[in-house]
């Protein structure tokens, strides 16, 4: 089940919103300002978020900064604010998708199940132009050249380009592997 991180100050849409995503076999957790977001973003295993812009304690993009600066998780940004630089901030800062209110809740579902989908197909892939690995395959070369590797490296690897801004101790790897 995937967790959805709710951030919508405006109490009926973000209850309405929370039932809705919740029929569609979601894991949702709302908040209604950036402090109390923050504090479930870093609690819980969050695997997107959708975020209202207008917040009592601040402009969604600062928070949406924050997410992509910790991790790559899509983005989407719910907003009444449909003026074309709006729409430009939202994406310089890293949001996946931008839907304006009032919007279509099937819409909006379906641009959820589409940015997770983009996501898992990145996560299954790596590519930084030197090394390029295929965690679905099992396949990685090195400069075009095919590596043999176990399976438990490819895990390894898979851990430690999920983490790339973060420090893995031994123990870290350990528990997780
Ligand atoms: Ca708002």
């Amino acid at each position: 089940m995937k967790t959805i991180l709710l951030l919508e100050d405006e109490r009926a849409l973000n209850l309405g919103l929370t039932c809705d995503l919740e029929l569609e076999n979601y894991r949702v957790c709302s908040a209604f300002t950036i402090a109390q977001g923050r504090r479930i973003f870093r609690k819980e295993k969050i695997d997107l978020v959708l975020l209202d812009r207008s917040l009592p304690d601040g402009d969604g993009i600062l928070f949406c900064r924050e997410i992509k600066k910790e991790r790559n998780i899509p983005v989407i940004f719910l907003t009444a604010r449909d003026m074309e630089e709006d729409e430009i901030a939202g994406f310089d800062c890293g949001a996946d998708d931008y839907i304006t209110k009032p919007f279509k809740v099937p819409i909006l579902h379906r641009r959820i199940q589409a940015a997770l989908r983009r996501a898992e197909a990145e996560e299954l892939c790596y590519d930084d132009g030197h090394l390029v690995i295929d965690f679905k395959r099992l396949t990685a070369a090195l400069g075009g050249k095919s590596l043999a590797l176990t399976p438990t490296e490819y895990r390894l690897l898979r851990l430690l380009i999920a983490n790339e801004k973060t420090v893995m101790t031994k123990r870290l790897l350990l528990e997780k592997l």
